[in-house]
């Protein structure tokens, strides 16, 4: 099943949950906007290079919109439609005042040099930007782009618009961004992991976990679970994987993948096969990657009690089922990697004050924002006698649907 139709099955069943009206169903489930541009550039040989670039802005019934952009070479309409839908249930999830939006450009960045990307940001920004802005649509970086796309971007828009700090988040400190909001998503992946080990009377330390992806979410995840006293056995990146039972030493790992940018030959554990990581015997499993790696052909064989979900749609509804009869428990992508979005939200909120807040209030605020929410999917799972996806989708597609029927149609 692709991501947009495992997303849209999830919401109906969540609709179905709340007892919603089909009508109300259908327009919460079509997306406000859908843009698509080309974006041609000259690349550094002087050849042409076109690629399609995608925005799509899929509700702001409570607020502005907003989710990243992804460069990566299977980013397609589906795909990007999905993750917008996503982004709707998390930040109502999270109780931010935004609606939900995703973009993305279908290219492989490791193949661009830094001028060419660039490029494609700066002509990607020409083309949208009449349609994003402060109050309406705000994005941040996802797979693929980083503070310094934010940082183009910025400057681009504000050619158009002025001076306009907040229409991104996630940009580089010394431009209004956030401290923390680097680390935000996997410290909020650590904060979301601690509230469901503490329901079953357990804690980070001494828990094992087997994390695939050591990207921005999966490194700061890996170093906070290390600094908890959690065991990291097993770890992957593009580059392969390595296992230590006793635990691998996370700061050294992540020296020797700066020095060496692979896994590969590093000391302190085994090199083991990527595809075995998933599978590997565990606690819990963090999926930090790609969407759609935990299916019905692995599904069967995971062998963690728990599974919280770093990626975005990292398990797709068949293996959902299996994992589900197995008794493991799934902290969904929804809320569980919802902190870097939410410290996106205090980013935009510093820009809007023109007040920087000191790292420590930030995390603060990030935990009490991330503790909360689990409580109230809790709270949602003992109404609706559901699981934890199910929590979290009725809880943000109901605050959705308040907020549509209270704002009315216009007719
Ligand atoms: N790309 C991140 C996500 O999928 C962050 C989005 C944001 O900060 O707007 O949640």
């Amino acid at each position: 099943m692709n991501a947009l139709a495992a997303t849209n099955r999830n919401f109906r069943l969540a609709a179905r949950l709340l007892g919603l009206d089909s009508k109300l169903e259908k327009s919460l489930l079509i997306p406000f906007r859908e843009i698509k541009v080309e974006c041609t550039i000259p690349k550094d040989d002087g050849s042409l290079a076109s690629y399609v670039g995608f925005r799509v802005q899929h509700d702001n019934a409570r607020g502005p919109m907003k989710g990243g952009i992804r460069y990566h070479p299977e980013v397609d309409p589906d795909e990007v439609n999905a993750l917008a839908q996503l982004m709707t249930w998390k930040t109502a999830v999270a109780d931010l005042p935004y609606g939900g939006a995703k973009g993305g450009i279908g290219c492989n960045p490791r193949d661009l040099s830094i001028s060419e990307l660039e490029r494609l940001t700066r002509v990607f920004t020409q083309k949208i930007h009449d349609l994003i802005g402060i109050q309406r649509d705000v994005p941040a970086p996802d797979m693929g782009t980083n503070a310094q796309t934010m940082a183009w971007i910025l400057d681009e828009y504000s050619k158009f618009h002025g001076h306009s700090p907040a229409v991104v988040t996630g940009k580089p400190i010394d431009l209004g961004g956030s401290l923390g909001r680097e680390a935000a998503t996997g410290l909020g992946v650590v904060f979301a992991t601690e509230a469901l080990l503490a329901e079953y009377g357990k804690s980070i330390t001494d828990t094992k976990f087997a994390l695939q992806g050591f990207g921005n979410v999966g490194s700061w995840a890996a170093k906070f679970i290390h600094e908890k006293g959690g065991k990291l056995v097993a770890v992957s990146d593009i580059t392969g994987a390595v296992k230590n039972p006793n635990g691998i030493d996370i700061p050294a790992l992540l020296k020797h993948r700066e020095i060496t940018g692979t896994l590969k030959d590093f000391q302190g554990a085994d090199f083991m096969d990527p595809n075995d990581l998933l599978v590997h015997e565990c606690d819990v499993l963090v999926p930090c990657a790609l969407g759609g790696v935990l299916n019905k052909e692995n599904a069967t064989d995971i062998k963690a009690k728990f599974i919280v979900e770093g990626a975005n749609h990292p398990t797709d509804p068949e293996a959902d089922e299996i994992l589900s009869k197995k008794g493991v428990v799934i902290l969904p992508d929804i809320y569980a990697n919802s902190g870097g979005v939410t410290v996106s939200y205090f980013e935009w909120v510093q820009n809007i004050q023109g007040f920087m807040w000191e790292e420590e209030e930030v995390n603060f605020e990030l935990k009490k924002y991330m503790t909360k929410a689990f409580h109230e999917i809790k709270a949602m799972c003992k109404l609706h006698d559901c699981n934890l996806r199910m929590g979290a989708f009725s809880l943000g597609v109901n605050r959705v649907a308040r907020a549509t029927l209270l704002r009315g149609w216009g007719a």
